[in-house]
């Protein structure tokens, strides 16, 4: 069991031990999502956001 720190908000993100670089992770406190970037030590940076612009 690992801990990242929420770029957005401080918050402790809790990723389980066999967390993979990609995954995407929301944190618990602002609900934003993460993208896992280092798994040791972890870290995580704000995902990008996905537009979804199919003109509806
Ligand atoms: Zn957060």
């Amino acid at each position: 069991m690992a801990d990242a720190e929420c770029p957005e908000c401080a918050g402790i993100i809790a990723l389980a031990a066999n967390v993979e670089v990609g995954e995407i992770v929301s944190c618990p406190d602002c609900g934003c999502k993460l993208e896992v970037t280092v798994v040791n030590p972890p870290a995580v940076q704000k995902a990008p956001e996905v537009q979804e612009d199919w003109g509806e």
